[in-house]
């Protein structure tokens, strides 16, 4: 049986490399190889090979492999699971590194089960038109660290689902999961389909300028999508970015705060806050403000952090340093300028690991960087409102639109609050959850193109008008 040794030895490199450490401890857990423009070509050349192969296997023996693939990953789970945590930080439990491994295998599942057929869009007496679908060609896919292995498989299944070959750059912070992810994955796809090459920044912005991709598909921010546009002109591959977001959730006069309070927790401190459609900003009607506040803060009181690999742990450590010290910042400047810190807040900074407490501020400005600004870890700003309108108008004035949400008592009017807002999803009395079947995608600053369904499908494909 795969254990979390043998895994992580499979894809450690066998010297030099580039050192991953345990979020929770500071300690090194192993070396990812560290892969170069010459491993580019290679990958590229290689994918190239295989891709008619693959393509004209159908449709129909390409879903058997990746149903067969994901048969692989539910047998190795607790290991990829495992490594997840270690590497990652998120708990075991909870939704964690093992709910993060079983929607690898569900995703999988799901993209090989759905339907595109191609569509007739025209059939009068002027004659018949069909809408269809082929392969792109050769994939690259570029991503990030919070969700590593679950959001590689967003980029990879639905592209080997439509024929073509893929070549994956993941996050340096977290390149061992995507490996042991692919290792598994290669044991049933031929050769050539799937190369996960790990390297930093400059790979990624080599396989932005490499003129072989047809089609790239980058998950990360903002702030990287817009060089990578910026950068892909002169190839013009297509594009699906899915970006930075900063998520508003608006809970309306008539809902039940204690009702509502857990799910309001889980979708702000989902994997310590680290989720791009996590709610980031709460703004809450002023007659419930201080319920809803004191109901947070009792569900917060009662989820354990810890080290993700302790089974114990519902919460854990920020994935890095870095992403420690700019929460910490945000969450002083938002206490400085009136923001009240009604829990949390003081981590210890002497101590090992990235912790940083769950955190709840009331009252911040409303243009206080935790406001206006992508926090991205365990801190989420509470406001009071009176205004509807107004609350609406704060919702839609940052330049990002990735999610939202509307909490009440009553969905109608809930759908009508909900069709007011800029944003790709809009949640009622939920906050994140995604399906695989439901297509999921940002618009302004949080990118464009969609992922998941048939749409997702679409997205990685070109499509092919035969008219007649
Ligand atoms: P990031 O942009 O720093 O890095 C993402 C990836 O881009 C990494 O693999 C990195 O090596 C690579 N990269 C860096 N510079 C590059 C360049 N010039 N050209 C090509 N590739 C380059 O993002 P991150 O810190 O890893 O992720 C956090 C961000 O991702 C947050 O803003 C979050 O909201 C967003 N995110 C969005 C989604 C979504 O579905 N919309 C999902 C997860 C995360």
């Amino acid at each position: 049986m795969e254990t979390y040794e043998s895994l992580l030895a499979a894809v450690t490199a066998a010297d030099g490399g580039r050192p991953v450490s345990d979020p929770a401890t500071g300690e090194v857990l192993g070396r990812a190889p560290e892969r170069g423009t010459g491993d580019l070509e290679q990958a590229v050349a290689a994918a190239r090979t295989a891709q008619p192969d693959w393509e004209s296997l159908g449709h129909e023996e390409r879903s058997r492999l990746l149903n067969t693939a994901a048969d692989a990953v539910d047998r190795s789970a607790e290991a990829l699971a495992h490594l997840i945590s270690r590497e990652q930080g998120k708990p075991l439990n909870g939704p964690g590194s093992r709910f993060e491994a079983g929607g690898v295998s569900a995703w999988l599942r799901a993209t090989a089960a759905t339907p595109l057929e191609p569509e007739r869009v025209l059939d009068d007496e002027s004659g018949q038109a069909t809408l269809g679908y082929r392969a792109a060609g050769l994939v690259g896919a570029i991503g990030p660290w919070n969700w590593p292995a679950l959001i590689a498989t967003w980029q990879f299944a639905p592209a080997l689902r439509m024929g073509n070959t893929v070549v994956m750059k993941p996050s340096e912070h977290t390149p061992l999961s995507v490996l042991a992810l692919a290792a598994i994955v290669n044991r049933v796809l031929p050769e050539g389909v799937l190369t996960v090459l790990p390297g930093g920044g400059d790979l990624g912005a080599a396989m932005v300028a490499h003129p072989a991709f047809d089609k790239l598909m980058f998950t990360g921010s903002t702030r990287t999508g817009r060089a990578i546009t910026a950068a892909s002109a002169a190839n013009l591959p297509r594009l699906t970015l899915e970006l930075g977001g900063n998520d508003p959730g608006i809970v309306l006069p008539d809902a039940d705060p204690a009702a509502i309070a857990e799910d309001l927790f889980w979708g702000a401190f989902i994997n310590t806050g680290q989720t791009c459609a996590a709610l980031k900003r709460l703004y809450v009607h002023e007659s419930l403000h201080d319920d809803v506040a004191e109901a947070l803060a009792g569900v917060a009181a009662r989820m354990p952090m810890g080290p993700g690999t302790d089974e114990a742990s519902m919460l854990g450590p920020l994935t890095t340093a870095g992403q420690f010290r700019i929460v910490d910042d945000l969450v002083a400047q938002a206490a400085a300028a009136g923001g009240r810190l009604i829990t949390g807040g003081g981590p210890d900074r002497e101590a090992p690991g990235n912790f940083f407490p769950a955190t709840l501020v009331t009252g911040p400005p409303a243009d206080a960087p935790l406001v206006v600004e992508e926090q991205f870890g365990p801190a989420l700003p509470i406001i009071a409102y009176s205004d509807l309108d107004e609350v609406i108008t704060h919702a839609n004035a940052l330049d990002v639109g990735l999610g939202a949400s509307v909490w009440s008592g009553d969905v109608e009017r809930a759908k009508q609050v909900a069709s007011r807002i800029e944003a790709g999803t809009i949640w009622i009395n939920k906050h994140g959850t995604v399906h695989p079947m439901v297509p999921f995608g940002g618009v302004k600053g949080s990118g464009y193109g969609l992922e998941f369904g048939a749409e997702g499908l679409k997205s990685v494909a070109v499509p092919q008008v035969i008219a007649t």
